[in-house]
């Protein structure tokens, strides 16, 4: 078994396990600033999931609780509204997910010049939708080792899961119909900051959940999209690393500690605080020393490149 097989099999087996996935009777809106309170009655949709999105600043969104394969741990995106442009950042799992958020994001601004969608990583649960952002003349941006992934991809994705949840084709069609892999058309090589219509978009290097991993930080809301980088309520996956993973991602966890932040949309899970980073940090010293792992030189995590953000 092949490298990328080997991590999604560990994905979905020793972390989730198997259980069926429940779907919704309506799309609930909700509001921290109670300005966007209307309820939509929409038929059951395979593949949706039951997201709810928050509106955390002005015009700064988290849809959270989106399409999972399994029951309870549905997978969050983010959206942010500049004069101009939309930036998504992660696409859902399924196209339904995806068109769910395209569909908020569309009729809030209907107006835009520009799309961009930023993956957070190469987890299928975060980039399956990312066809309907393609669709819409998004840039896609990810980190370059994404790229690699996905490049000779070849519907290996969807086979995978098919298998994984014995799903025949008609029944991953239903849930995954149509989802379509492309490569990000920007690569991310180390932190980078997307200036937008005056706003700034910082796409940081966090590895340690996956060597991929990028966070999302949003200075002027005070909000960072984390990812799988934290996790809300439940315990880090720490499936795809070992002790040296976990010590980088420990230290990716403190610099975004020193961040000023206000609200962060994990991966999984509710909206939180920087209470749950330090939560994720104890889990991962816990797991370190639970381990056995004593390390023998002192390897401070550096990043390699240097280059900034580049068009394939
Ligand atoms: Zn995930």
């Amino acid at each position: 078994m092949n490298h990328k097989l080997y991590h999604l099999l560990m994905f979905f087996i020793l972390v989730y396990g198997m259980t069926l996935p429940v779907f919704p009777d309506s799309l609930n809106f909700t509001s921290k600033h109670g300005s966007l309170s209307k309820k939509e009655e929409v038929m059951k949709k395979p593949g949706l999931g039951n997201p709810i999105v928050h509106e955390i600043a002005e015009n700064v969104y988290a849809i959270v609780d989106l399409y999972m394969p399994v029951k309870g741990i549905g997978v969050n995106a983010g959206i942010i509204f500049t004069d101009s442009s939309i930036v998504f950042i992660d696409a859902g799992m399924s196209i339904a997910s995806a068109e769910f958020i395209w569909r908020f994001a569309s009729k809030k601004k209907k107006e835009f010049e520009n799309v961009y969608l930023i993956i957070t990583h190469g987890h299928t649960d975060h980039f399956f939708g990312m066809r309907i952002f393609k669709e819409n003349e998004a840039d896609i941006i990810g980190h370059h080792i994404l790229e690699k992934e996905l490049k000779d991809e070849k519907g290996q994705y969807f086979r995978f899961i098919m298998e994984k949840f014995e799903w025949d084709l008609q029944e991953a069609k239903k849930f995954l119909g149509d989802v379509e892999v492309s490569v990000p058309n920007k690569l991310i090589y180390k932190d980078t900051i997307l200036k937008i219509d005056g706003e700034k978009v910082h796409i940081l290097y966090t590895p340690g959940h996956y060597p991929d991993e990028l966070s999302v930080y949003h200075p002027s809301s005070g909000t960072l999209f984390a990812g799988d980088t934290i996790y809300e309520g439940i315990n880090p996956n720490t499936r795809f690393g070992g002790p040296e993973e976990w010590r980088t991602w420990i230290s990716q966890l403190e610099r975004l500690k020193e961040l000023d932040v206000k609200t962060i949309v994990t991966g999984h899970g509710k909206l939180c605080t920087v209470a749950e980073i330090d939560r994720n940090i104890r889990f991962l010293k816990e797991r370190i020393k639970a381990s056995g792992y004593e390390r023998s030189v002192e390897k401070p995590f550096s990043q390699k490149d240097h280059s900034e953000i580049k068009d394939k």
